[in-house]
């Protein structure tokens, strides 16, 4: 038993008239490349690394990962494989809020990358993938405690641009800060601090301590992939050359968040 198709009539209105259109529909298949262009053309420069879990457990059935590990700043990740791809933000979280993808915390934010690096090779992202925006840096702060060493060198968590203002307190009858200033007390080479001989802060050799330094300073900032909000994103493209269709991928949406949010520090540094 088949059902009917429906045949009842409706009244014309004064505005009817036939439908422009086609029988058959022209390909509207969006074209992924022009798409990439538009977000070369918008973003900035995004150093991406893949990520990797450490090696450096004792045995797998335990899973027990090395304490103080050189190899991954006991984030318990290694990062593999310098690639240059453009990447535009689309959003940037003020505050937590609720949206359709899920919460957005304090410092994540949505990026869209082209569905190829720069090279010209496919892009691809996953969950921890770290990206460093290396044309624009931000403002951290961090303690460090002063430790004496061979070559007067000190790093801090990412490499310093520029220091902004560096200070100890002077622990004495009265209490006092003493500021270090770029180029009198110390240098920055290659991104970690150089302290010029006889200007380092104290350090007490009986209790093996040294002064705990408060350090502001630029650095750029570094992202850590949360979540791929778009999936193995594919559509169907046609080639007009050859009229055939074929399996395209899109560009790409990942959630991100500042490195230090994702990855336990024993110094945080400051916001944004
Ligand atoms: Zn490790």
């Amino acid at each position: 038993m088949v059902m009917d198709k429906p045949i009842a009539t409706y009244p014309n209105s004064p505005t009817s008239m036939p439908s422009p259109m086609p029988f058959n529909i022209p390909d509207v298949s969006v074209r992924a490349e022009a798409y990439d262009q538009i977000l070369k053309n918008r973003g900035i420069r995004v150093i991406h690394r893949r990520a990797l879990v450490c090696p450096n457990v004792l045995a797998l059935d335990t899973n027990s990962h090395t304490p103080e590990c050189p190899n991954c700043d006991n984030s318990g990740f290694m990062y593999y494989g310098d690639r240059e791809i453009i990447g535009t933000f689309n959003g940037n979280s003020m505050e937590k809020t609720f949206e359709q993808h899920g919460v957005w915390e304090i410092g994540t934010a949505v990026m869209t990358f082209p569905s190829e690096y720069a090279d010209g090779t496919e892009a691809d992202f996953q969950q921890f993938d770290r990206l460093e925006i290396p044309d624009f840096t931000v403002r951290l702060y961090e303690l460090l405690e002063y430790l004496p060493t061979a070559d007067n060198t000190q790093s801090v968590r990412y490499d310093i641009e520029k220091v902004d203002f560096m200070v100890v307190t002077n622990v004495g009858p009265k209490l006092a800060q003493r500021i270090f200033n770029v180029g009198v007390d110390f240098n920055i080479v290659n991104g970690d601090i150089v302290w010029v001989d006889g200007k380092q802060p104290n350090y007490d050799a009986s209790a093996q301590r040294g002064q705990v330094i408060a350090v502001a300073y630029y650095a750029n900032p570094i992202y850590i992939v949360i979540q791929s909000l778009r999936e193995l994103r594919i559509t169907q493209e046609m080639d007009p050359a050859t009229g055939m269709k074929v399996a395209r991928r899109m560009p790409q949406e990942v959630l991100v968040r500042r490195d230090f949010l994702v990855h336990n520090v024993s110094s945080l540094p400051g916001p944004a």
